[in-house]
């Protein structure tokens, strides 16, 4: 490559971020097992080149399924501490830290920004596997800050898709928001003899992948929200909405210039989708 080219890469890439119509992509990724916080496979390998292709971000802020409080809360410390959250695990998944930094200037404004409910500035919490497992392989460095939005679990779907949209004028800054969970994600019946056999799906599973997507590629919102409409199936892969429920944040965030791709769109042990979405 030229000097030249490279000169003009680098200014194509700084006048996007002063490009007042500019947005951030915002991330649904389908986080699966701690363990792919210290595996290298094709999951992780992802997260790794996802953000090689998108703008570096200012901050990141996640909406991780792990994080359920009564009432909303992000956090506003200047260090997170990085939160183990799980148990029967390898040593080494204990041994991680992920030393990014806060916002307390940001975890503020965004708050401030945030009208349909009071948003309670967090100093306990910090960066728990829901986050830490992914960002880590996004951003090796630890030099981007790293924010987490609690779930407030006394509120309905719809609740959290208005809230989700409160958000929009983050991506405008160069945040780079991600919700991390699993769109199909049942526990109780995962085969566990079958975890890894490439691509194992139970047939409802894949249908509700099916479903799912067909229904995000069409901006279809308002079923995904009503989720619990979508029959036997939808009730199998959501037994419990923790990690459904950052998918809605994600999808209130995408304006109608935005395109839609997926990644990692396969199913493990039966019962667990890692379908992801790139929305911009
Ligand atoms: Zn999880």
């Amino acid at each position: 490559m030229s000097m030249r080219n490279t000169f003009n890469d680098f200014k194509n890439f700084t006048d996007k971020l002063t490009d007042e119509n500019f947005l951030m992509p915002v991330l649904f990724i389908g986080h699966g097992s701690p363990m792919n916080g210290i595996e290298d496979n094709e999951f992780s390998r992802r997260w790794t080149t996802l953000a090689q292709e998108i703008p570096t971000p200012k901050a990141v802020l996640v909406i991780s399924a792990h994080w359920f409080t009564k009432g909303t809360r992000i956090t506003a410390m200047d260090f997170p501490k990085t939160i183990h959250d799980f148990g029967g695990f390898p040593d080494a998944l204990f041994q991680v830290q992920y030393p990014a930094p806060g916002n307390p200037t940001l975890a503020k404004e965004s708050a401030s920004g945030i009208k349909t409910t009071k948003v309670d500035l967090d100093h306990e919490w910090g960066l728990d596997h829901g986050t830490w497992s992914i960002v880590k392989h996004m951003y090796p460095n630890a030099n981007i800050p790293v924010l987490q939005l609690s779930i407030d679990y006394s509120k309905n779907a719809d609740f959290h898709y208005q809230l989700g949209k409160e958000l929009f004028h983050l991506r405008s800054k160069g945040v780079l928001i991600i919700g991390s969970g699993n769109m199909v994600h049942n526990l109780r019946m995962i085969d566990w003899g079958k975890l890894h056999e490439p691509s194992f799906g139970y047939d409802w599973t894949l249908k509700m992948n099916h479903t799912f997507k067909e229904l995000i590629m069409n901006h279809n919102h308002q079923p995904l929200i009503h989720y619990h409409q979508l029959g036997r199936e939808a009730s199998l892969a959501i037994p419990t909405p923790e990690h459904y429920l950052p998918l809605l944040y994600s999808l209130a965030l995408q304006e109608k210039n935005d395109s839609i791709s997926f990644f990692n769109d396969k199913p493990i042990g039966g019962s667990l989708t890692m379908t992801s979405v790139k929305i911009g």
